[in-house]
């Protein structure tokens, strides 16, 4: 089967010329089918005596998939040609290319594939440059392309576009057979065609004159040229249904266009003359490293907003998630929370979406297509039947990209259910950026629930921030409990761990708010509650190391009006970590270590730690990906930092440095002598860096490799 896929701006007439050639096709003894796939569904409308089929996407939404038959989607038109139409959304709802991605799955599933066909004609909307719409012009679906154009510039600025789609679905062989010039009586519109015709490289096959007979034969319900089959029309549409019979005999050439660029269309536009265009190929965007970026091209995407914007609701404890996309959506993300931060998920919640109450709208095929607004309301109204009170909705991919109206839901379920608290976060799932724009923008949100009229209270402090402590674990709190309490100070709220609303309404009833660590990501959420508040964090973030901690300790104790007090515990803290230091440097002494910085935490105090305990820190490497800086290391370990690490540099210095041990945030296979240790999550405090102490001799004491393997396996 041979398939041509004819393309046009809207309403340049080719949904009429398709059904010509595909009448003229049907009168050469070929049998043809013509697929319409222009949401205005009216392709086949003239092989049907005037009358509009039953379209694919209406047949999909309305029939359950078992009850599904070919027939009632393919009728046969004028000359036995086989007639299909896509159809598609209301104006403005839903995503038409997604329509058309459907109605191939469909007839495919259906069966389409079977009928005994020569020749098979798709009539697409050439205005979209969507990827839906782009479909038949995968390798898979058209043999050749044919452009109907007229003289205006919109109309071969759309041809150029699809000339450029041609490009980007680079087959290796040419595939455009050429243009169709149908005219609207438009000032040297011949000449200007054929300008750009010339510039692109591509012929002009047919020039189909203004002619009343295509109303004539529109107010009959028929085709030009079975309404008139000795018409000067009829001679032209057999001519190009004859070219496509002789190109799917392999007898007719079919050329590779070299679109236009923007200033070879101004030429075009303006009478001038128009260099001829290239034969370049489009290029991917990012020709740098290779690896995703945002839109905005700022950031690598590592994950999408919707996840970041989810992950930040997650961690209020009495709010409910509602991930407003597909259920794979849900899925990656699940996947992705076994796999990369426990500390997102609060073990006391649960290990399971459901008792995080996270939910999801499960958008399908059909709210692709048609819109996903009335899932959404009708989930958002399950909810609040249930008793959820407090619902933030999270937007993915899908609503961003087919235009949802989320906020016309949530503006419903407000009517509706006046106390409900609600909250929408348009992150649109990797549309809005990555796994950190869509944290901001939750955190935003959140932040707006802070009651800046509450009164601070003597002793009472707020934890801010994500990074570094794991402060689910048990030994973690406790160090932090214990430091707190050498000043007498109590947390009032956790932004953002495991904290129900309630606590984050009164975040003003601290004194000072302490950062978890100086990371951007911590201040970037200080900075958001500043907006909101007017506060300013204390001036250290939370101590690791030992370093940090005496500094910590002297600003605390001179805030708290407890100076002798920080003293006191700093001597302590120093005297349990020389003792440490003593009893365990045999393990660690002349060990030889490399720690990667991959995610930019500062890993110094481990190095200082390391280097106390006696170890020889052979390489200190701080992956900065994609131009973005580092993290640097101070005099004492200037001499084997080393900025823009990458996996080949350590593959180079595990073979050179020979290390016994290499600490990462990740696992790394290095080869049989080296040990692996992961820097992890630290812990707070002296008590923090003893307990990471102790994890790293532990992997030294073992042996390199398991006893058991043999040599070479
Ligand atoms: S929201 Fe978009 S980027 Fe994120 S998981 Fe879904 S499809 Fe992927």
């Amino acid at each position: 089967m041979f398939q041509i896929a004819v393309y046009g701006k809207g309403g340049i007439g080719k949904s009429t010329l398709s059904a010509n050639i595909s009448y003229s096709l049907s009168l050469k003894n070929k049998k043809v089918m013509q697929i319409g796939c222009d949401p205005k569904h009216d392709s086949t409308r003239l092989l049907l005596g005037g009358r509009a089929q039953t379209t694919v996407l209406d047949y999909v939404r309305e029939t359950p998939v078992l009850r599904r038959k070919l027939e009632d989607v393919i009728e046969i038109g004028s000359g036995g040609v086989l007639c299909a139409e896509s159809g598609g959304p209301e104006p403005g709802i839903g995503c038409a290319g997604r329509g058309i991605l459907t109605t191939f799955d469909t007839l495919k599933k259906l069966g389409a594939d079977s009928y005994d066909t020569d020749i098979r004609v798709y009539d697409v909307l050439g205005d979209v440059v969507c990827g839906g719409f782009a479909v038949p012009l995968r390798e898979e679906y058209a043999d050749a392309v044919i452009l109907v154009t007229s003289g205006e510039f919109m109309s071969m600025y759309a041809a150029n576009n699809i000339m450029k789609g041609l490009a980007n679905f680079d087959t290796g062989k040419p595939r455009l057979l050429g243009l169709i010039l149908n005219s609207r009586g438009v000032e040297n519109e011949e000449e200007s065609v054929k300008r750009f015709a010339d510039a692109a490289g591509v012929p002009v096959i047919a020039a189909i004159p203004r002619d009343s007979s295509f109303r004539a034969a529109e107010a009959a319900g028929k085709t030009v040229r079975e309404l008139f089959p000795d018409s000067d029309l009829s001679v032209a549409i057999d001519s190009v249904a004859d070219l496509i019979i002789k190109t799917s005999e392999g007898k007719q050439p079919l050329y590779d266009p070299r679109p236009l660029d923007d200033d070879q269309m101004t030429d075009l536009a303006a009478g001038r003359p128009v260099r001829p265009g290239s034969p370049e190929k489009i290029r991917d965007p990012c020709s740098g490293c290779g690896r995703r970026r945002s839109i905005k091209g700022t950031r690598i995407m590592d994950s999408c907003a919707a996840f970041g914007a989810m992950a930040a609701f997650m961690k209020l404890t009495d709010w409910t998630v509602l991930l407003h996309g597909p259920e794979s959506c849900m899925y990656l993300m699940e996947m992705s929370r076994g796999g990369m931060s426990r500390s997102l998920y609060p073990e006391s919640a649960g290990g399971t979406a459901a008792a995080l109450k996270v939910c999801c709208t499960m958008m399908d095929d059909s709210a692709s297509i048609f819109g996903g607004t009335g899932k959404l309301k009708e989930k958002l109204e399950e909810l609040c039947e249930e008793g959820c009170g407090k619902i933030a909705v999270v937007t993915t991919c899908m609503p961003g990209i087919i235009g949802d109206h989320s906020a016309d839901a949530i503006e419903h379920i407000r009517k509706k259910y006046p106390g409900a608290e609600l909250a929408l976060i348009e992150s649109d799932g990797d549309i809005a950026g990555d796994y950190t724009d869509g944290f901001r923008m939750a955190v935003r949100e959140i932040t707006g629930m802070i009651d800046p009229s509450v009164r601070p209270e003597r002793r009472y402090v707020n934890l801010v921030g994500i990074s570094f402590f794991d402060l689910q674990s048990p030994g973690c709190m406790a160090e932090l409990d214990r430091i707190l309490s050498v000043f007498g100070l109590k947390i009032n709220c956790r932004f953002l761990d495991d904290c129900p609303s309630g606590d984050i309404r009164m975040f003003c009833r601290a004194e000072t708010d302490l950062l978890l660590s100086g990371s951007p990501s911590d201040l970037s959420i200080m900075g958001m509650i500043s907006e909101r508040t007017g506060r300013k964090p204390f001036p250290c973030p939370l101590p690791i190391g030992m370093k940090d901690y005496g500094k910590w300790l002297e600003a605390m104790g001179k805030f708290a009006g407890m100076e002798e007090e920080a003293a006191r515990e700093w001597k302590n803290a120093e005297e349990k970590y020389d003792l440490y230091v003593r009893n365990n440097r045999k393990v660690f002494e002349g060990k030889k270590i490399i720690i990667i910085d991959r995610l930019k935490r500062s890993c110094v105090w481990a190095a200082e730690l390391l280097a106390d305990l006696g170890a020889e820190i052979v390489r200190i490497g701080c992956f900065s990906r994609c131009g973005e800086p580092g993290m640097t290391c101070p005099e004492r370990f200037g001499g084997v930092t080393v900025e823009n690490y990458s996996p080949k540099m350590l593959e180079d210095d595990l073979e050179s440095l020979d290390p016994d041990l290499l600490i990462c945030d990740l696992l790394f296979r290095t080869g049989k002598k080296c040990r692996t240790a992961r820097i992890g999550r630290s812990g707070v405090g002296p008590g923090g860096v003893l307990r990471f102490a102790d994890y790293v001799g532990n992997v030294l004491r073992l042996p390199a490799t398991e006893g058991w393997k043999e040599d070479g396996e």
